[in-house]
This record gives C-alpha cells, structure tokens and sequence, in this order.
C-alpha cells in the first residue's frame, strides 16, 4: 500500500488526556482512533494487526477441532436472568427499548451458546464439542484508564467446550493449555507470558490465566523461574504452595496482565438451562463445560507495551500490519523510478509492502515514522543506497542497515523451504 493514499496520518504529539504508553503509541501512529473512555475504533493499519492475532488464533482454535461462529451482542434478559447473572454481574450493561423491555449487551456469551447447543444436542455421541467466536465484548469497567488493556468494547475469542465426562474435559483442558502457550508464543510474547494458577471461583480448584509480564499490569503474580510455573496473588498462601509443590523463596514477584484464560465450568452453565444428554444406556446426565478466553485488543496493546522503545513500536514479524516498510528519500527522479520498481517487485512477489512515497516530507520525518509505526524490516531507496549499488536493509531493532541488492532482498524475504 502507498502511504500517500493512506488516510490516516501520524502524529508528532502525544493525544491529549491519554495516560497509557499503548494508546499513546497506537492513536500516535493511526493503528485506533479513540471514541470516548475504554472505547477505540480500528483504523487500516490496526485492523491488519487485528486480523494477523485472529488468524493466529483461529488457525489454533480450528486445530483443536473448534468450530467458529458468531453470536449476537444483543441478549434475551431471560437468559440472564435464568443464571443469576442479571443481578449479579455487576459490569453488564442493561439497555432498555421504547417499549420499556430491556436487553443485555454481551459481557461474554455462556447465557446465549448453552441454549443454542440445547437445540441440537440430545446424545452422547455428539460429543465433545468445542465451539468459539471473536467478537465484540461489552463490559461497564469502571477503571478504563489502560488503553486497549481494558476496555468497555473489545473484541474477545471466547471458545465453549462440551463434554459428557470429566476425564474428556480434563484431556481437552490440558490441550488447550498448550494451545493458549502456542497462541502467545507465535504473538511475540511467549517469553514474557507464564501460565498462572488463579482462583476458580465457586466450582473448580484452580483456573489458569496466561499473564504477561509488564510493569502496567493490574495484577501481581510470582514466578518460579525454574520450572516457569507462577501464582496470582490474590491465592498466593502456604497451603496452595504447598499443594503445587512450589518453594516460596524461589518465587519472584512481578506485575502482570491477563491475557487470557481458561476455566472449568463444570455444570454451572448447563444446570439452568438443563443442557443435558443420553448415555449408552439412555439415561439423562448434565453437560461438563469449560471456557476459554483471549482478549485480542488486550493482546495488540501488551505488544505495545512490552515490545516498544523510546522511537515507537516493534511489531513481532507474525502480527506486523506490513512485512516491509519501503522509504524513498528525496525528490530525485531516479530515486522515485528505482522505488516504484522495488515496490512492484515486492508486490509481484507477494510482500506486504507499506511504501513511503509521500513528498515533501524530510528522510528525519520519514525515519521518525517508520520508527513510530514499527514495520519489521525498513527499506531505503535514496541516492546514495544507488551510489553504493543498492537499497538500504534495517531491521527496526537494529540501528544499522546494509546496502543488498533486490534481488538479495527478495530471495531474504522468499520462504524457507
Ligand atoms: P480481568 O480480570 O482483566 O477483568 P476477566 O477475568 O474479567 O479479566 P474474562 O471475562 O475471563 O476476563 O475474559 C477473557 C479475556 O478477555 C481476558 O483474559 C482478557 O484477555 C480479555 N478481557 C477481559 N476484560 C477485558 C477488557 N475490559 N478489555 C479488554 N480485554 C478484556
Ligand atoms: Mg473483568
């Protein structure tokens, strides 16, 4: 794409009012545009960041055997009411009609996709099913103040899964352990992101969150760095220690965020809405359920957060909006000609290329923005990388690049086989 024609445009200055480094980075470079506290609209370059971390995640989701669909933000109050939830769940946004009926907006999705399977469902030998979508999330946080780590409209991957036994559940969940490590590790994070024993609320011992380690993080969570194994705060005592066979001298306090989770949620969900099935010998059981959750937009600002410096954003190559950054500097038309003959070989080639074509801006302004935007790999054409017999090749999270050839970078840029 040319960034002559791209819409949105960088900016030098900080928002006005915004606190968190990732906001800050994200409005600076054109990834979101703010609508109000908590909330952020997804512009070109944010949205390809977007779709690169849903990808990731539905190609992980997909190899589990999950099935994809999409449920609807707008839901009966029945349903809610039919768990308790209505009442209890403080965060759930209850928006009335002319009419005086209200409706829930979707804080998550248990009270809609357990009736949808009531529907279908009867035998054991539907199962085990495991069921997700990536949508938009509505919650009435009142501490919105981190950027896209909290917000009171993000796009969350929720997966349910189904099951008629406890040991079926079980082989799922320690499955999709791996997967949530898989997930966070091709993202760019997996090195900063410790599964973490957490409280499991009413019915389960233990829930696991995938915590990523970061200064602005909510939470404090304590690592034992040996075995990679860590404990959230909020259940960090002697007996639980204990229990995980964790040496509290070893463990190190840091502060982190959630990037996801995964709960049993044994039969809380199917009870109420007698989600339930036939064995082998025809008599009726209720439905183990478990969830799994990733927040996307929380994912995307974490990356900010932990992989940026003082210049901008560093993507990790498999979420970058672009693979190559292509910069032409000055106005020279021999520059102008070897650039747009780079930039169609890229094309041609199949190279997401963001070229910056722009005129009238200074090789500082366009350094300063490719800095900011955080492209993996810059590519220069100027007169001097002429001169020397080329174009110049940077990695963002290098300070110095080397004159190659085109064809040296495309043969770089061509997959292994
Ligand atoms: P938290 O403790 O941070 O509020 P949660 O326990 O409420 O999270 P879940 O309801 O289990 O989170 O949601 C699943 C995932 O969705 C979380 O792991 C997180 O990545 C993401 N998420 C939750 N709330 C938000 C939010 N307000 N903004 C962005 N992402 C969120
Ligand atoms: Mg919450």
């Amino acid at each position: 794409m040319r960034q002559s024609k791209l819409f949105t445009k960088t900016k030098k200055e900080s928002p006005e009012g915004e606190v968190s480094k990732n906001a800050e980075l994200l409005i600076r470079g054109g990834f979101v545009h703010k609508e109000m506290s908590g909330v952020y609209s997804y512009l070109p370059l944010g949205l390809r960041v977007i779709k690169k971390i849903e990808n990731i995640i539905r190609e992980e989701m997909n190899g589990v055997g999950g099935q994809e669909i999409l449920m609807s933000a707008f839901q009966p109050k029945e349903n809610w009411e039919k768990t308790g939830r209505w009442e209890s769940m403080d965060d759930l946004y209850k928006v009335p009609d002319s009419s005086g009926k209200e409706v829930a907006l979707g804080p998550t999705h248990e009270e809609i996709v357990v009736p949808i399977l009531k529907n279908y469902i009867s035998s054991y030998k539907d199962f085990p099913i495991a069921i997700y979508q990536i949508q938009n999330k509505f919650r009435m946080e009142l501490r919105a103040k981190s950027g896209l780590l909290r917000g009171r409209e993000f796009i969350m991957k929720d997966m349910y899964s189904f099951h008629t036994n406890k040991e079926d559940f079980e082989n799922f969940y320690e499955k999709m352990k791996g997967v949530y490590k898989s997930i966070f590790k091709r993202i760019g994070i997996g090195h900063l992101t410790y599964m973490t024993f957490a409280s499991g609320g009413t019915f389960s011992k233990y829930s696991h969150e995938f915590q990523t380690i970061t200064p602005v993080g909510e939470d404090t969570i304590y690592v034992d760095e040996g075995s990679s194994v860590a404990v959230n705060k909020e259940v960090f005592n002697d007996e639980i220690l204990d229990q995980l066979g964790l040496d509290k001298a070893k463990m190190v306090e840091h502060r982190a965020i959630e990037v996801g989770n995964i709960f049993d949620l044994k039969t809380k969900y199917s009870v109420p809405f007698d989600l339930s099935y036939t064995d082998e010998k025809g008599e009726k059981n209720t439905v183990l359920m478990g969830c799994y959750g990733i927040g996307l937009g929380r994912l995307m600002g974490t990356v900010v957060e932990v992989l940026s410096d003082d210049k901008g954003i560093i993507w990790p190559a498999s979420i970058a909006p672009f693979s190559i950054h292509l910069l032409s500097l000055g106005e020279d038309e021999a520059v102008l000609k070897e650039a747009d003959k780079v930039y169609d070989a890229l094309i041609k080639n199949n190279v997401e290329v963001l070229f910056d074509d722009r005129s009238g801006f200074s090789a500082g302004e366009k350094f300063a923005d490719s800095d900011l935007l955080g492209i993996p790999l810059r590519v220069v054409v100027s007169a001097r990388s002429i001169k020397e017999g080329g174009i110049e090749l940077k990695k963002r999270t290098e300070e110095k690049g080397k004159i190659v050839s085109l064809n040296e970078l495309l043969s770089l840029l061509a997959p292994k086989s």
